[in-house]
């Protein structure tokens, strides 16, 4: 499925974080996406930030367990 592939790397996730406009990443893919941008966007949607939003890390499993116990 493509939504648990990177759209930087093409392969299957590793450390994966959400950016705010909800677009997923390798951590590491994104971090190097911006060193050679020189700018903060999306690599998908292309929405900029002016400073380095706040990355979420993806803990599917850990969010679930979390959620039915709210
Ligand atoms: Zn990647
Ligand atoms: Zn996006």
């Amino acid at each position: 499925e493509d939504q648990f592939t990177c759209s930087i790397c093409l392969e299957i996730f590793v450390e994966p974080v959400s950016t705010p406009c909800g677009h997923s990443f390798c951590k590491a893919c994104l971090q190097g996406y911006w060193n050679h941008s020189k700018k903060l966007l999306c690599p998908m949607c292309k929405k900029s930030y002016s400073k380095k939003p706040e990355m979420s890390v993806n803990q599917t499993r850990a969010f679930t367990g979390r959620l039915l116990s709210h």
